[in-house]
């Protein structure tokens, strides 16, 4: 069985001894039944550490036993992402966390449904990197995918990413997406509840991607991502 996970980034390192923080300390004594002595796994950017919980009824801080750097996990992924409306955007970055996606990068599309304003970027992109940091327990991965303000396909830059690159279409041009090369990585277009917006997805061909098909099903906006995200991070 696994071990109860925390991040150690909102932990505070004193004396060899890590300080858990309070909202995580609550989950592992209240919600996980962590008592004195209780092994847990500590996720820190790029290394999992083995930890044993020291609860003395006022704080609960954890001991150092072992670290050890994560297993690089294969391919690298650059999920292109419309903005969506939050139940469904929540999950598409749940999803593209534990699927080990490494880069987000945010699409303002024609047909998002929400209007991202740029005033509030700054909170909204903190909310999100929150969701992440929270799947990535879940996950059991070191490290959640950096994820970048929303921005016009137009004023896109393309130059990063891997030189494969699909976009998930609903066309009949579009070949499946397991016949496709994820060899040193890919890029992968979902968009928006509403869909592309055809000069969206022309931009997306002028750039490089190829059309994919996930299936004959029409599936939401998330449920790509896990579709798309999920395979690409299986092939290697
Ligand atoms: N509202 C639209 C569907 C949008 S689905 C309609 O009813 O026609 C949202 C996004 O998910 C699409 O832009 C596409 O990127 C992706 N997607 C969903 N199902 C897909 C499939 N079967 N093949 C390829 N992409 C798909």
């Amino acid at each position: 069985m696994s071990l109860p996970r925390l991040r150690l980034e909102s932990c505070l390192l004193k004396d060899g001894l890590w300080l858990i923080d309070t909202k995580q300390a609550h989950h592992l004594v209240k919600v996980r039944r962590c008592y004195n002595g209780s092994l847990v796994e500590g996720l820190l950017d790029g290394e999992k550490l083995e930890l044993r919980l020291i609860c003395d009824g006022e704080s609960v801080r954890a001991e150092e036993l072992s670290r050890k750097p994560e297993t690089p996990s294969g391919v690298e992924i650059h999920l292109l992402l419309a903005v969506l409306k939050n139940d469904q955007f929540d999950d598409a970055l749940r999803f593209a966390a534990e699927t080990g996606v490494s880069f987000i990068h945010l699409l303002a599309c024609e047909r998002s449904v929400p209007v991202f304003e740029a005033q509030k970027s700054e909170e909204k992109l903190n909310r999100w990197r929150r969701i992440l940091d929270e799947s990535t327990k879940q996950a059991g991965s070191t490290r959640p995918p950096v994820i970048s303000a929303p921005i016009e396909l137009s004023k896109f830059d393309f130059t990063p990413l891997p030189k494969h690159r699909y976009a998930a279409l609903l066309s009949d041009a579009a070949k499946p997406l397991r016949e496709m090369d994820f060899s040193d990585g890919a890029a992968v277009a979902i968009g928006p509840e509403g869909d592309w917006a055809p000069h969206e997805a022309q931009t997306l061909l002028d750039n490089g991607f190829a059309p994919v098909s996930l299936g004959r099903r029409i599936l939401r906006a998330s449920t790509a991502v896990a579709v798309a995200c999920g395979w690409i991070s299986n092939t290697r």
